[in-house]
């Protein structure tokens, strides 16, 4: 069987190394009974109490969290971290009773999630381990006050909680600042090539030939990678917006395709939690008592419905964002295309985004030359700057479609 355990770390040297001085200080503390006054000033600063983890979305930096927990966690003598033990597998499939990862698929974490969920997981003792773990993903939603309302778990944890935040980044936009001051920063850097290749051959049976040139379409993000080897759609998404460096140059065509895609993801944003969604409204409703009789139910039913419509918000707020992100991932593939064809233009070595476009790739660098590609990839730089600054993705590609065609020479 893999290990796991060391997969995780094996693309990161430095990661290993400080993950793993923290698990053997971690250990040593446990021996001497958790007394603070019996660990040693090397021990104490290997190993802290609250981590934040960084790296870009695809980096595995949550395979790394798991990691580092399943250290925590793991009952071998020898080897801290061994990947076979149970209590190792446990974590790394997301079983384990002393480790409880917290992960949103909304816009924010609110300040009611941390005081009644987080919090309360952080501090409980630990039931079979030596330490209680939380890791807290998408770090960079907690909301200010629900930042704020984790500081004192932070700064004074009980002595056997490890919280392990993982975020972007750790700019102030990704990461409360007064966190980050209480917290030791570990950064994962890209997974490579050939880990991908490994990863997907292993657990979705794609061919090299397919892992290959998914890591590389994918700019070497895991969870994207893997969706191009096992989901079609996501395939046939990517094919179409590499051909917009065709279209651009044939009037009309490029801005209905545009309109179309902005279409077609925003259907998907919006289906993509639709059964959930509806479950989680209907919750809503039954815990107000949906069609009740007697004194005070107007009231009550008024109190439902702006419940009811909140949460409707809300979910309009989560599917805006994933109407974002899917369309950064669309600019992503596409300013792969003009990288390629940037490459091409002057001559210089490297390997392909897209390989398997690189016809195109060639026609378009003979045709727009290295400055105008320059002028491409500043253009799609820009638009998934106004993308995430919610310019509407319609404005932002329309912008985007009429500075290309400048660079192609379109009129
Ligand atoms: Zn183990």
């Amino acid at each position: 069987m893999t290990n796991l355990v060391e997969e995780a770390l094996s693309d990161a040297p430095r990661v290993r190394e400080v993950v793993h001085a923290a698990v053997a200080a971690a250990r040593a503390r446990a021996a001497s009974g958790f007394r603070e006054e019996a660990v040693g000033a090397g021990e104490r600063s290997a190993m802290t109490h609250s981590w934040v983890i960084t790296g870009g979305p695809g980096s595995g930096r949550m395979q790394v969290a798991r990691a580092f927990a399943a250290g925590l966690e793991c009952t071998d003598p020898e080897t801290p971290g061994c990947g076979r033990c149970e209590a190792c597998r446990a974590v790394m499939n997301g079983s384990h009773t002393d480790v409880k990862e917290f992960s949103t698929r909304n816009y924010a974490i609110q300040v009611n999630t941390v005081r009644d969920d987080i919090v309360p997981a952080v501090i409980q003792l630990p039931t079979v381990g030596r330490w209680r773990v939380v890791i807290v993903d998408n770090a960079d939603r907690l909301t200010g006050k629900a930042a704020d309302a984790l500081l004192k778990t932070v700064e004074e944890p009980s002595k056997q909680s490890v919280v392990l935040f993982c975020a972007p980044s750790v700019d102030p936009q990704d990461f409360s600042v007064t966190l980050r001051s209480r917290c030791r920063h570990i950064y994962v850097p890209p997974p490579s090539v050939e880990r991908i290749v490994r990863l997907l051959v292993r657990e979705e049976g794609a061919t090299e030939h397919d892992a290959a040139l998914a890591a590389q379409a994918s700019l070497r993000h895991i969870g994207r990678a893997r969706l191009l080897v096992t989901d079609e759609g996501m395939q046939r998404r990517r094919a179409r917006v590499l051909r917009l460096a065709e279209l651009v140059n044939h009037g009309d065509v490029a801005f209905r395709e545009v309109s179309a895609l902005v279409a077609a993801t925003k259907k998907e944003a919006n289906e993509l939690h639709a059964e959930e969604e509806a479950e989680e409204a209907e919750a809503l409703r039954r815990s107000f008592g949906a069609g009740g009789r007697g004194k005070g139910v107007a009231k009550i039913a008024r109190e439902a419905e702006r419940a009811v419509k909140s949460l409707e918000d809300e979910q309009k707020r989560r599917h805006q964002r994933i109407h974002r992100d899917l369309i950064d991932l669309c600019l992503i593939d596409l300013s792969g295309l003009y990288r390629d064809a940037f490459l091409r233009a002057v001559d210089a070595p490297g390997e392909p985004v897209h390989p398997d476009f690189a016809e195109l790739a060639g026609e378009v660098a003979e045709q727009v030359g290295a400055a105008g590609l320059a002028d491409c990839l500043e253009a799609i730089g820009r638009c998934r700057e106004h993308i995430k600054q919610n310019v509407s993705p319609q404005i932002a590609l329309d912008g985007l479609l009429g500075r290309l065609r400048m660079a192609h020479g379109v009129r």
